[in-house]
């Protein structure tokens, strides 16, 4: 591998050709990707499998399928969305033309997480050259294999001046960061997101941060036992809960807790089975130092349901925990495994004083057939994006700007949204000559009740 500088001042060079101007070449670039993609459907499966053993389908639910519908979108819509978009001009630029050029940023920094390490990776990527950026990839470390086919798949599309992706932990991050970029788009911990801020400050390099945080999940008692469980531990459990917008932890109507719990459980053996360690569906943690961190986390709780660890193997059950106190190490950071607490309430404010005890979460859950009582909670609070009776599921859809607020994040991304947030918006008026209208002009006096009068009947 190169040093970093110096593939730093090939990409500023290749910049500066022009050449990603191009929005055929981008396009040309982008099908090139698919076609490789295409083609290593297998090998991604397989990468993951051995990264934390990942079923096939959640592999291509989860992220293989998504990258593929965001190529397609993107390749089908990117004349459209890179073309100059005209805008009304108010009269007082009469007469005019405005428009926002959609301009690429130049040299791009990715960094991306190991839990779902393909599509985080690979999205922003594709999204940044559509923009006509070029990109430094930086996956995780931690997820060995899916890292290194990352690495080669952009090898062999993409020319190294262009974009390139290198394999490293912190040390490399570091020296990235330390380089002086024009846009750094960062999905991650909530810790390190501050040190990337810090790093983006130095430069005024504008900043996209995907962080994380705890979500809850709040559930009333006009619901649909069955099924909100059903959708609850589809949410949670995914990729055994190693998900950034998983519930992180459950609110029930305090009286129907106990059929609630039943209700998870059932839901938990129909999905894993009753031998839930030999499931083929069940992935495994990310590695030793965070099973070992969540098994921390069920130290002197109670536990309803699970409890299993086997920190050989990295494997943790899906585990329910009931009513943990507020000042647990559960209830203290966000939970990112396969534990799920069930805290109760009665009134809006004991929900209101659990919530108000985080800060905004990346994600927001409520269950109910009460729709006042769902919009509510959805206008009462602040967070990146929710659902109504579901989990998951605004991920989905592209047509949504996905990203979070205060600490879950700042930015978004998502189909038009990623390619926006990866252009600068540049505000162009052309004035017509023809007529020139002579008020605005020094001298003033005797003009000013003629521009109170536009403004009265014109704005
Ligand atoms: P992390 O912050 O530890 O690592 C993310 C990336 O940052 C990795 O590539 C890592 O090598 C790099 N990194 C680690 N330490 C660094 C440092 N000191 N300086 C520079 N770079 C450094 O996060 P993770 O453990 O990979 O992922 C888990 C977190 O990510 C969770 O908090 C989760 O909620 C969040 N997340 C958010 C989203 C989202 O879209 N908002 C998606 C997935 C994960």
């Amino acid at each position: 591998m190169k040093a970093i500088p110096e593939i730093i001042v090939k990409q500023k060079e290749y910049f500066k050709s022009g050449k990603t101007k191009s929005v055929a070449f981008r396009i040309s670039i982008l099908k090139a990707l698919k076609e490789e993609l295409e083609a290593n459907e297998q090998a991604v499966f397989n990468a993951l499998k051995l990264d934390f053993k990942k079923s096939e389908f959640e592999t291509y639910l989860s992220e293989y399928s998504m990258v593929m519908s965001q190529l397609n979108l993107v390749i089908k819509n990117l004349k459209k969305w890179a073309k100059p978009q005209r805008v009304s001009s108010s009269l007082l630029l009469f007469p005019a033309h405005s428009f926002i050029y959609k301009e690429p940023y130049g040299s791009v920094l990715i960094i991306s997480p190991w839990n779902y390490p393909f599509i985080l990776a690979l999205e922003p990527l594709i999204l940044a050259i559509a923009a006509g950026n070029t990109v430094v990839l930086k996956p995780s470390e931690l997820t060995e294999n899916t890292s290194r086919l990352i690495s080669n798949l952009v090898k062999n599309v993409f020319p190294e001046g262009l974009a390139t992706s290198i394999v490293g932990g912190v040390d490399v991050a570091t020296a990235l960061l330390n380089q002086r970029w024009d846009y750094i788009f960062f999905t991650g911990s909530v810790s390190v997101g501050k040190i990337i801020a810090q790093a983006a400050a130095k430069h005024l390099t504008p900043v996209t941060l995907e962080l994380g945080g705890k979500s809850p999940c709040i559930i009333d008692d006009t619901v649909d036992l069955k099924l909100t469980a059903k959708r609850v531990v589809w949410g949670k459990f995914l990729n055994a809960g190693q998900t950034c917008i998983a519930p992180d932890y459950i609110l029930v109507k305090k009286q129907i807790k106990a059929d609630f719990t039943k209700a998870l459980i059932e839901e938990i053996k129909q999905a894993y089975g009753n031998d839930i360690k030999a499931s083929e569906d069940f992935p495994r943690i990310i590695n030793e130092k965070n099973t070992q961190r969540l098994a921390n986390m069920l130290n002197q709780e109670t536990i309803s349901f699970g409890g299993e660890i086997d920190k050989t193997t990295c494997y943790i059950a899906p585990t329910l925990l009931d009513n943990p106190d507020l000042d647990s190490p559960v209830m203290q950071e966000e939970i990112f495994g396969p534990i799920l607490p069930i805290l109760t309430f009665e009134t809006e404010q004991d929900i209101e004083s659990v919530i108000s005890q985080y800060e905004k979460p990346l994600a927001f859950y409520v269950f109910s057939n009460n729709k006042a009582f769902s919009k509510g909670l959805i206008e009462r609070f602040s967070f990146g994006g929710g659902v109504i009776n579901d989990t998951l599921m605004h991920f989905g859809n592209d047509k949504l700007p996905f990203g979070g607020v205060g600490f879950s994040g700042m930015g978004n991304y998502h189909g038009k949204f990623g390619f926006d947030t990866f252009s600068h918006h540049k505000a162009i008026v052309n004035r017509k000559n023809w007529i020139d209208p002579p008020v605005r002009y020094a001298p003033y006096q005797g003009k000013l009740k003629w521009l109170k009068l536009f403004f009265k009947y014109f704005t």
